[in-house]
């Protein structure tokens, strides 16, 4: 289990890339324009765009936060029919595109971090890591959610993370740190376009930036007609065309984790279209599947083919969706990638998805579970559904120990040993489903190789090849009638 070296990596950046050059193309063709007219079927047998089919009046833009490509194809893997002969092809496989590439412009990392790639496809420029929409110069850049709202617009943002996550958060806020998150949530109010406030559909966690401590946002959102929820069936049976829902104090529990009455990332999406699509002037819709990369930190497979799954369930909603409705363009994409996921280890050429099908629990869970003080055995037994070793179970109670320890002696819940101590915890108990599966890990970070893209619908072809992940802005941009170029905020 010494394959991981986690506190020695230390990484500056020899040189970084000047921010890239901004494209001014206007021409965008629908998806298979060219191959033949419009409303005609395409090669892969679905229907062209019929309409407008340069400019999609409608985006979903969907976040897979650190679904690097190796996410990707073990996701194939593991959702695979085994009663088929072939590796069936994904909800995403049919809609690759291209790839994307990922690098910050950070004085010192070359490795993005969500902050500064999520501002990077919301504005179009490239910044640092852990900057929310600002620039080099702490400068606000404007996204391509705040144009759609100066527009005229309908506007949403739907995560499993907190709403005040970086990802969220890059498309309506500008705070020069990714941790100020009582700001994110305070400018989420506050800052208005057109005397609107700016996201019409908010879905996520983190609704403890949002109550009393924080100057009873909730209660403000509500009385300016917000519906506020904080479950699935209230959510369900939300009328207004504007609503806050917050189904959990921080991050939302991963989808093999949570209790029923938490909705799953697709019913966040279908409430948030139901709303926006009652605006005739169209949408811009954010849905990120921020556990993927949460999952990935930790290095907890489990956690990754459960949010890989609602993530994956998202995206087939979404386009349905533009199926049927042929303004609608989806695109799918990630910030970065995580923890160097490897599909297979050691000398055997074999991955093996089954085991983590038969897992009950998420490696994340059991270790919140173990760490609030519950028995270690009783946790892995319903947790587990691979075998666990007697002597591996062994140093799960030693190290639920050592937490214990720690954490009585620590001034604070910040104490770095507190983190250390549940990082061991953790692997102790991830340990046996990572070789039963044959998934191997490099770090406990990012890492910086392109990413995959997906698209949908009219403009999708803008999304072919390598591009930059700052061409995603570029292109919503564009399509929404304005050039990269001015999108300096003037605030
Ligand atoms: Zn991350």
């Amino acid at each position: 289990m010494s394959f991981i070296n986690k506190f020695g990596k230390t990484t500056v950046a020899t040189s970084i890339l000047a921010a890239s050059v901004l494209g001014t193309t206007h021409v965008s063709f629908a998806s298979g324009a060219g191959q033949g007219a419009q409303g005609q079927q395409g090669q892969d047998g679905d229907y062209m765009a019929i309409g407008n089919t340069k400019n999609p009046k409608n985006v979903i833009f969907m976040v897979g936060d650190g679904m690097g490509p190796s996410y990707n194809s073990a996701y194939r893997y593991y959702a695979d029919n085994p009663n088929t002969k072939e590796l069936d092809q994904t909800a995403f496989d049919k809609y690759l595109k291209g790839t994307n590439r990922t690098n910050p412009n950070d004085p010192k990392e070359n490795v993005t971090d969500s902050a500064a790639g999520g501002t990077a496809f919301a504005t179009g420029h490239k910044t640092y890591n852990g900057s929310i929409s600002v620039d080099n110069d702490k400068k606000p850049l404007k996204s391509v959610l705040e144009y759609a709202k100066e527009q005229g617009k309908s506007t949403g943002l739907v995560t499993t993370a907190e709403v005040t996550d970086a990802t969220p958060a890059v498309y309506a806020a500008h705070v020069d740190d990714r941790d100020k998150k009582d700001e994110i949530a305070q400018q989420f109010y506050n800052d208005k376009i057109n005397g609107q406030h700016k996201v019409d559909v908010l879905l996520g966690g983190g609704s403890k930036y949002f109550g009393k401590e924080n100057g009873h946002l909730t209660e403000k959102f509500q009385k300016d007609g917000y519906d506020y929820v904080t479950n699935k069936t209230d959510l369900a049976n939300s009328k207004n065309d504007q609503v806050l829902g917050l189904f959990a104090e921080k991050n939302m529990p991963l989808q093999i984790d949570a209790p029923q009455q938490n909705p799953l990332l697709a019913d966040m999406e279908d409430s948030a279209l139901s709303k926006l699509e009652k605006n005739d002037k169209g949408f811009f819709l954010m849905v990120e599947g921020a556990s993927i990369d949460k999952s990935g930190h930790p290095n907890d497979i489990t956690g990754v083919m459960s949010e890989m799954s609602g993530f994956d369930k998202a995206f087939q909603n979404a386009i349905d969706y533009a199926k049927n409705h042929k303004d609608t363009l989806v695109v799918a994409t990630a910030d970065h990638s995580t923890g160097g996921l490897s599909i297979a280890k050691g000398k055997d050429y074999v991955w093996n998805p089954d085991a983590i099908h038969k897992m009950k629990h998420s490696g994340s869970y059991m270790t919140e579970q173990i760490a609030k003080g519950k028995d270690p055995e009783t946790v892995i037994n319903e947790g587990y559904g691979v075998d666990f070793p007697e002597k591996q179970l062994d140093k799960v109670k030693e190290a639920a120990k050592e937490l214990k320890d720690v954490t009585d002696k620590a001034k604070d819940d910040k104490d770095p040993k507190i983190a250390e101590a549940t990082t061991q915890l953790q692997d102790a108990i991830q340990k046996p489903i990572n070789d039963a599966s044959h998934t191997g890990w490099t770090t406990y970070g990012h890492t910086g190789e392109d990413v995959n893209t997906y698209a949908y619908g009219p403009g999708a072809d803008k999304f072919r090849g390598n591009i930059d992940n700052t061409d995603s802005a570029k292109n919503i941009f564009d399509f929404f009638g304005q050039d990269v170029t001015s999108n300096q905020n003037q605030q």
